[in-house]
């Protein structure tokens, strides 16, 4: 495979801060630049099935997710979007289906 350097994430990160509130990072604009590299690159690099990183289930959908549901189970981008127009056609289909019987 060919080398990928990142001339972004050789620059420093930002800086992580633990808040009473959760984390929060600070730096420039540069600084963020160079985490969203170096995050780009892990993702590149690891192991894409243990990854939360999903493609929507629906075929004519073309969003990437992160699944951080219970189970790692979710399977749709959204239920608005995707998750209930899937849906509405199968029920459509089955409908289809038992009027032709
Ligand atoms: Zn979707």
């Amino acid at each position: 495979m060919q080398e990928l350097r990142g001339a972004a994430a050789a620059g420093p990160p930002v800086t992580p801060v633990l808040t009473g509130a959760g984390q929060r990072a600070t730096g420039t604009a540069s600084q963020a630049l160079s985490s969203v590299a170096r995050a780009a690159i892990e993702v590149l690099a690891g192991d894409l099935a243990a990854s939360p990183m999903k493609e929507c289930g629906r075929p004519d959908c073309t969003r990437v997710y992160l699944d951080r549901s219970r189970g790692h189970r979710r399977t749709w981008c959204g239920m608005e979007e995707c998750g209930n127009r899937v849906k509405a056609a199968a029920y459509r289909r089955r409908l289809k289906e038992r009027a032709g019987e």
